[in-house]
């Protein structure tokens, strides 16, 4: 049997990408020979909410645990929320439910991708920022203790998480080396110069960077990084950060991107991993055919690389590899992009365009 995915199809526009994705996915899988992925659905989100009170059933999560990886699309409706107020956020809840520690932001510019900087050095950007995703300022979130007269919030990091991080962000780092032919570079986001939560992460990072000859490192402080992102930001390859830093400037990276229908993302753990896209569920667009698919499409990509290496099947890099070339062709043609890409396709011809795409390949 195929390996099993577990899929959350999300609110709003979720269930639309979903559906082509997972064509997508076959497609790719069919060839280059492997055996078909066996998708399940399981319940999760505000649509579930509103029927049942739960956002995120035990049961989806088991379902979760006991999958080779999640496929998860765009979970919350503004329109649905929790008597104090809040969204739900079944796909943040996840990430502590199953250890999801290192939250990948690929931030790249396709060729003919229209982006909000006028440089043209901005057809180079291709860095991907990690971003810690159980600790940090988030470790006690819901826990912060407010009096009449102050407010306080606890900012935690681990060793043990930090190494298993940084551990990850290097051999990601290696890979990408090897996959673009040139020398990693590492830079280590904090603010080490004013906390000392922030020197022992980059202490850790410098200590375990030691196992790992041949990449380059450096570390910056947070405020500079986020004012060189926009300066300079197709000088940068592997950034790693804490969670709410990571949160910031992550969506700085979408920003640069010029449309959130092209970013992709996954959340990892030992052994787990969910691959959604960056937007969320776009109830404005929800319905109507036209929500941009590739965003979903490049996760499932991610989805076949990690398990390519996870499970030891390195056709599946090969699967991941194809699709992402076809989504590029795709941009780079522009007559089969949805209109947050400046064109007029629907969401089934754009991805009926990637399927086109690897049919050529
Ligand atoms: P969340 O807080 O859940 O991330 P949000 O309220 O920030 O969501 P989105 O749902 O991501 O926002 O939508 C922001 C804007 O981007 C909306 O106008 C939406 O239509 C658009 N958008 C988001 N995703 C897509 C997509 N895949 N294709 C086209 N437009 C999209």
């Amino acid at each position: 049997m195929g390996l099993k995915i577990c899929v959350f199809e999300g609110d709003g526009i979720g269930p639309e990408i979903m559906a082509p994705t997972q064509q997508v996915l076959d497609t790719a899988m069919a060839k280059v020979g492997a055996a078909p992925l066996s998708y399940t659905a399981h319940p999760a989100g505000a649509g579930h909410y509103a029927q049942t009170g739960d956002a995120l059933p035990q049961a989806s999560i088991n379902a979760a645990r006991a999958s080779d990886a999640i496929l998860l699309s765009a979970m919350g409706l503004p329109s649905i929320r929790k008597p104090d107020g809040t969204e739900i956020t079944p796909q943040i809840e996840l990430r502590f439910a199953l250890g999801l520690y290192a939250g990948v932001r690929p931030v790249r510019v396709f060729p003919g991708q229209p982006t909000p900087l006028s440089d043209p050095r901005a057809a180079q950007i291709d860095f991907v920022l990690i971003r810690e995703s159980t600790e940090g300022l988030f470790a006690h979130m819901h826990e912060g203790i407010v009096t009449e007269v102050d407010a306080t919030e606890t900012l935690r990091i681990t060793r043990a998480t930090s190494e298993k991080l940084f551990d990850f962000t290097f051999r990601l780092a290696r890979q990408r080396a090897a996959r673009r032919g040139r020398p990693a570079r590492v830079t280590c986001v904090d603010k080490a110069n004013v906390f000392r939560a922030f020197w022992f992460f980059r202490e850790i990072f410098h200590e375990r960077a030691q196992a790992f000859p041949g990449l380059v490192t450096d570390a910056a402080y947070v405020d500079a990084m986020a004012m060189w992102m926009v300066q300079r930001p197709w000088e940068f390859d592997v950034l790693v950060t804490e969670n709410m830093f990571g949160d910031i400037l992550s969506d700085l990276g979408a920003g640069l991107l010029g449309s959130l229908g092209l970013a992709p993302s996954a959340d990892i753990g030992d052994g787990i991993a969910v691959f959604q896209p960056c937007h969320g569920s776009a109830p404005d667009i929800a319905g109507q055919g036209v929500a941009n698919p590739l965003a979903m499409i490049l996760s499932g990509a991610m989805m076949l690389d990690w398990l390519a290496g996870e499970r030891d099947q390195p056709v599946l890099s090969a699967a991941a590899q194809m699709i992402e070339n076809a989504v590029a062709q795709v941009v780079a043609a522009g007559q089969a992009v949805t209109a947050d890409l400046g064109g007029s396709a629907g969401t089934e011809a754009c991805a009926d365009a990637v399927m086109a795409a690897m049919a050529n390949a």
